[in-house]
C-alpha cells in the first residue's frame, strides 16, 4: 500500500508516524512518503538555538490535559525531555485599566480581584440562573448571556486573543471552545459543571490518577521539552528517516483511473502515485491542490480564514529590568486599544532553559484577527511598536536587546466561525466519495499541538483498518 503525506507540520508527521506503527502492526506492507514544500520540516513549529538562547518561533508548549501530544512524546520515547513549565508560571496578567493585574486563580480570589468591577463581579456569580443558549453561537454571545458583558471584555476577549489571536464576537463557542459548550449543555452552568469537574477530578486523583491542574491554568499543566518544541519535530524526523522528502509543493492531486491518486508536484510532469494519500497542508493550500479532484471540497476548504500573527522574541539582561519578570505573561483585552496581543516570559516559565543565565526571553504577539494589519508591519515597525508596549505596560524600556528576532505567520492561525462545525462536517464527508483521501490538519476540530497530534491518530486508526480491508479482499 503506497500513503503519501503532504505537508510536514506536527500534523503531517505525525500522521506519517502513527501510520506507519498501525500498518506495521497490522502487519500490512506499505511504502510511506511525506512531502514538504519547504526546505525544512515543522511547519508553525520550530525552535532557534542560538548563544544560550532557545527561542520557539510558535508554540512554546501543550497541557497535559489533553492526552495526544503527551503520548506521541511518549512514543517516540522522550519522555525523559519532557520540560514542564515551572510552577511560578501560574501567575498570569491581564493589562486592565492601564495597569497588569493578576488573574484571580480561586472563587475567594475572584471576589476580590479588581478585575473586573464589583457589579460585573456580582453579575458573574449569578451564571448559575441564566438560561442555556443555542447550540452554536459566538463566545461573546454565550458570555454575555451566561457572565455578563464586562466579563467577556475583560476576561473572554483576551482568552480568545491568547489562544486563536481570534475575535471574541466571531469564533463559535462549540468548535472553539466545546469544554465550554459541553458544561453548559450538561449541568445548565459553567461555574457549576466546573465545580463538578473538579469533585471529580479530586475523587480521581485521592484513587491514585494524576489530573491536578497547575500553571498552565484550571485542568492543565504547560510542558515542553528540554530543547524546545523542535526537539518534538527533530524526534519524528529521525524517525520517518527517508521518508521525508523536502523542497516539494505539491500542485494537485487527482484519482488515478487505475485506481488510488496522482499526485503531481509543482515543476514536475511525472505524477506520484497513492492509494492513500492524507493531506495535512493548510485549508488554503489544500485547497488550491484537491480543487481539480473536488470543487466543493475545495470550496470549503478556501472558506476557512487564518488570522495573520506575528512573535517578536526579545532577549534582555536581568539587570535592565526594574522588577523581576515573574510569572506566564499578560494578555491585554480589545478595549485597552494596545497595539499588541500580549506577551509571554518564557524565560519565567521554563527557567535556566531558555535564556543564557542573568537574562530573560520575552515573546511578544502582534497583530490576529484583531487587528490584522499590525502583524504585516515591517519588522522594524514591530520592533518599535512592542518597544512602546513593554514601556506602557510593564515599565520596561530597552534599546539595544541582547536577543531580538521577528518570526511571521501571514496565515497563522485558523479560525474557527459560527458554522463551522457544518463547514467540517461536509469536508469529513468528502471521504466518501474519495476513498483513501483523508483531509486533515489544524482548521478542523482544534489547533492546539495536542488536537493535532490526537487527530494523527484517528488517521492512522481508519488508515489500518481500510489497509485490513484492502489485504482481505486481495487474500480472498
Ligand atoms: C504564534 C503561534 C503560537 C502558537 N502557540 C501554541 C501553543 O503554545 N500551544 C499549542 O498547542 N499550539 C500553539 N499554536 C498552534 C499550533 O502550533 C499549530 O496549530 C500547529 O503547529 C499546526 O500544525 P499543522 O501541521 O496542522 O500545520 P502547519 O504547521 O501549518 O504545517 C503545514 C505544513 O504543510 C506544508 N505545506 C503547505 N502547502 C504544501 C504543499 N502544497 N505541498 C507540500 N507541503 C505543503 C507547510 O510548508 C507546512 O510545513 C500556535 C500557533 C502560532 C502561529
Amino acid at each position: 500500500m503506497r500513503v503519501l503525506v503532504i505537508g510536514g507540520g506536527i500534523s503531517g508527521l505525525a500522521s506519517a508516524f502513527r501510520v506507519r506503527e498501525a500498518l506495521k502492526k497490522a502487519n500490512i506492507q506499505h511504502h510511506l512518503e511525506v512531502l514538504e514544500a519547504e526546505d525544512e520540516v515543522g511547519g508553525t513549529i520550530r525552535t532557534f538555538g542560538e548563544e544560550g538562547w532557545r527561542v520557539e518561533s510558535g508554540p512554546n508548549g501543550f497541557l497535559d490535559s489533553k492526552p495526544g501530544a503527551l503520548r506521541l512524546v511518549e512514543a517516540l520515547g522522550l519522555e525523559d525531555r519532557l520540560l514542564p513549565a515551572d510552577h511560578a508560571a501560574k501567575k498570569r496578567f491581564i493589562f486592565v485599566d492601564g495597569r497588569l493585574r493578576k488573574l484571580p486563580t480561586s472563587a475567594g480570589s475572584f471576589i476580590c480581584s479588581p478585575v473586573l468591577p464589583f457589579f460585573a463581579r456580582l453579575r458573574f456569580a449569578l451564571e448559575p440562573l441564566m438560561p442555556r443558549g443555542p447550540k452554536d453561537e459566538s463566545v461573546a454571545d454565550l458570555g454575555r448571556r451566561r457572565i455578563g458583558p464586562h466579563a467577556v471584555e475583560r476576561l473572554l476577549d483576551p482568552m480568545v486573543s491568547g489562544i486563536f489571536a481570534g475575535d471574541v464576537e466571531k469564533l463559535s463557542v462549540a468548535s472553539a471552545f466545546p469544554a465550554v459548550k459541553n458544561l453548559e449543555m450538561e449541568h445548565g452552568s459553567l461555574i457549576l459543571g466546573m465545580l463538578a469537574r473538579m469533585r471529580r477530578r479530586r475523587r480521581e486523583s485521592s484513587s491514585g490518577g494524576n489530573t491536578s491542574g497547575g500553571p498552565a491554568g484550571p485542568g492543565g499543566h504547560l510542558n515542553s521539552l528540554v530543547g524546545g518544541m523542535g526537539e518534538l519535530l527533530d524526534a519524528l524526523k529521525t524517525a520517518l528517516g527517508d521518508s521525508i522528502e523536502t523542497g516539494v509543493r505539491v500542485d494537485s492531486v487527482v484519482a488515478n483511473p487505475e485506481g488510488g491518486y496522482l499526485v503531481f508536484l509543482e515543476g514536475s510532469n511525472e505524477p506520484r502515485t497513492a492509494d492513500i494519500v492524507i493531506s495535512a497542508a493548510p485549508a488554503h493550500s489544500a485547497a488550491a491542490y484537491l480543487s481539480d479532484l473536488d470543487a466543493d471540497l475545495a470550496g470549503d476548504l478556501a472558506s476557512i480564514s487564518y488570522a495573520p500573527i506575528s512573535v517578536v522574541a526579545v532577549g534582555l539582561r536581568e539587570d535592565v529590568l526594574e522588577r523581576p519578570l515573574d510569572g506566564f505573561g499578560f494578555l491585554i483585552p480589545s478595549c485597552e486599544r494596545e497595539q499588541i496581543l500580549g506577551c509571554l516570559f518564557d524565560s519565567s516559565i521554563y527557567p535556566g532553559h531558555r535564556a543564557p543565565p542573568g537574562h530573560v526571553l520575552t515573546r511578544t504577539m502582534v497583530g490576529g484577527a484583531r487587528s490584522p494589519e499590525l502583524a504585516l508591519l515591517s519588522d522594524e515597525e514591530l520592533v518599535n511598536v512592542v518597544k512602546k508596549s513593554h514601556h506602557k505596560t510593564m515599565g520596561l524600556y530597552w534599546d539595544r536587546p541582547s536577543y531580538l528576532r521577528v518570526f511571521r505567520y501571514q496565515q497563522g492561525i485558523p479560525q474557527y466561525p459560527v458554522g463551522h462545525s457544518r463547514t467540517v462536517a461536509r469536508i469529513d464527508s468528502s471521504r466518501m466519495r474519495h476513498p483513501g483521501l483523508y483531509v486533515m490538519g489544524n482548521f478542523l476540530s482544534g489547533v492546539g499541538v495536542n488536537d493535532c497530534s490526537s487527530a494523527a491518530e484517528e488517521i492512522a486508526a481508519m488508515v489500518a483498518s481500510r489497509g485490513s480491508e484492502r489485504t482481505a479482499q486481495i487474500g480472498g
